[in-house]
């Protein structure tokens, strides 16, 4: 008889740990609490209006590639990628433009444009970066880390004598820095820090990784809006066998001497083999486990990710001075960090993200308009914040910022949905309104970050973006790919 294993959650890392799993010979039912998969990768229709209301650019396809491949489907015949070009535009505040590019031609044109003197540099620092991503992918990106047998007998042992290289030391601001004099240059790489939730003026240099993932791997638009890619994953986990019950909270993990031996959803008893989490875990440890009050105040102590205020806007109005990505920055980007993660307050003037999918799809907004997903990176909840005020107060600070920038939408918004930190704490589960998980603000995070399979609880396995190795839907799927190799492993 086939071994049992209860999924928790709808995410990308549950659902395509969920996929191997079924694939690998495993009886999975996967429990989602929403009536709707996909976790943050969600999706918004009103009227003529669609809209992600989660990820917008999708990196490292070839992730996503390897899935549909180890389950049988053939991706190109169920997706198309789109590569994204320009992968944004960026707005500084002296009104510069720039228009950035995976295209290497293009990008060194563009940073001339900007900056002559600067633009020599490009070709070193996307070196530099690449130099990290071959050191480190293999350890810190493909392997369950904190599986000691695994990173050595990977071969790894020289990657871990040259960590230095990998940069941890300096943050990613001071190895951009390295790079480029221009600080607008300086402020457009350190964004990337961000993309895994973090500060980059905290975080270490290794996170440059980033930059070579986009401008050397390339970003792409997943045809009809990232969400087609949840739909996708659906259909092969549902062809697949995986029994899912939709609505259906899991209320406890149940664990007896150390075993995992079910869950407790939606009142029912379930009993399982094992347990593929892929809510966040420190809010599982918090609300799904009974006992070990260590572990529960290890995982309380790590620090959340940014969260965000995202505005959904359906806009009567086309604006050609914007592209598909959009970025307008804010004048002190070291201020607007000090606020969101020194001191948890929201920023006075927060860096704006606009995100047009009507760009690529135009069915997405009524004819003549657009749909905008507006994102302002905020802090993680804590008890000083009232979200209901900030709504207002960042509507009119990013009306007023893109008027400045020449994009009056003032009077052009005729559909609107709001998330703050508050919405993604109750629609997803997530710790403290978190978007990517844990930081990556200290240099030892990467080991700080749960495991894929837990030590203490026999049985207990561990996706999504809270765990290793982080946020974003490569490193989630990655992160579902390693609990379930290590489940079949487990059964042997
Ligand atoms: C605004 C925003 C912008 C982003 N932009 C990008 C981007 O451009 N590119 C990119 O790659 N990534 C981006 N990300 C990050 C990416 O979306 C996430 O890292 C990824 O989708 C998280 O997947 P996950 O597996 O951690 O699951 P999650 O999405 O966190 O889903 C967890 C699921 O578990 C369910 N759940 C929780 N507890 C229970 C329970 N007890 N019982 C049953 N179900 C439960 C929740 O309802 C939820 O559906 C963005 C995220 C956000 C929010």
């Amino acid at each position: 008889m086939s071994k049992k294993v209860a999924v928790i959650g709808g995410g990308l890392g549950a659902l395509g740990g969920a996929i191997r799993l079924a694939c690998m010979g495993f009886d999975v039912q996967l429990f989602e609490k929403n009536e709707k998969l996909g976790g943050k990768t969600n999706e918004v229709v009103s009227g003529s209006y669609r809209f992600d209301t989660g990820p917008s650019l999708l990196t490292m396809d070839f992730v996503i590639d390897e899935l549909f491949d180890f389950a049988g489907f053939k991706r190109s015949e169920m997706l198309e990628f789109v590569p994204v070009d320009p992968i944004c535009r960026y707005f500084f505040p002296d009104g510069s433009i720039m228009d950035a590019s995976a295209d290497r031609e293009k990008m060194i044109d563009e940073i001339s444009k900007l900056s002559p003197e600067d633009a020599d540099s490009y070709d070193e620092f996307i070196s530099y970066c690449k130099d990290i991503y071959d050191l480190t992918a293999d350890v810190f990106l493909y392997t369950p880390i904190h599986e000691m047998d695994k990173v050595l007998k990977k071969g790894n042992l020289s990657t871990l004598f040259k960590l230095y290289k990998m940069d941890p030391f300096r943050s990613v601001h001071q190895g951009v820095s390295r790079y480029f004099s221009d600080p607008r240059l300086i402020q457009l790489f350190d964004r990337y820090a961000t993309y895994s939730g973090s500060d980059p003026f905290k975080a270490p240099a290794t996170l440059n990784i980033i930059c070579y993932v986009e401008y050397g791997l390339g970003g792409y638009y997943v045809k009809g809006g990232i969400y087609r890619l949840v739909e996708a994953l659906i259909n092969m986990a549902e062809e697949l066998g995986v029994e899912i019950y939709t609505s259906t909270k899991v209320d406890e993990i149940i664990v007896e001497n150390d075993f995992v031996s079910g869950v407790f959803a939606d009142g029912e008893r379930f009993d399982v083999d094992y347990v593929l989490c892929g809510a966040d875990a420190v809010v599982t440890y918090n609300t799904l486990i009974k006992g070990y009050p260590v572990l529960k105040d290890k995982m309380n102590s790590l620090e959340p990710s940014l969260s965000g205020i995202v505005f959904l806007w359906g806009i009567n109005k086309q604006n050609p001075e914007l592209k598909h990505h959009n970025i307008i920055f804010s004048k002190d980007y070291q201020e607007e960090f000090r606020q969101i993660f020194d001191k948890c307050e929201t920023p006075d003037d927060p860096t704006i993200y606009v995100s047009i999918t009507s760009k690529a799809d135009p069915e997405h907004a009524s004819s003549g308009g657009e749909n905008w997903f507006v994102l302002l990176n905020m802090p993680y909840i804590t008890d000083d914040q009232d979200w209901s005020l900030e709504i207002d107060r960042m509507r009119k600070k990013v009306l007023t910022k893109l008027t400045k920038t020449g994009i009056d939408i003032s009077n052009n918004i005729e559909f609107e949905k709001v998330y703050t930190p508050l919405d993604f704490l109750n629609l997803y589960n997530s710790n403290k309104g978190s978007i990517y998980g844990i930081s990556s603000n200290s240099r030892m995070m990467a080991f700080k970050r749960h495991a894929n399979r837990s030590r203490q609880i026999k049985g207990l396995y561990f996706a999504g973006g809270s765990v290793h190795p982080g946020g974003g839907i490569p490193l989630v799927l990655l992160s579902g790919k390693m609990a379930a190799e290590l489940i079949g492993e487990d059964m042997e």
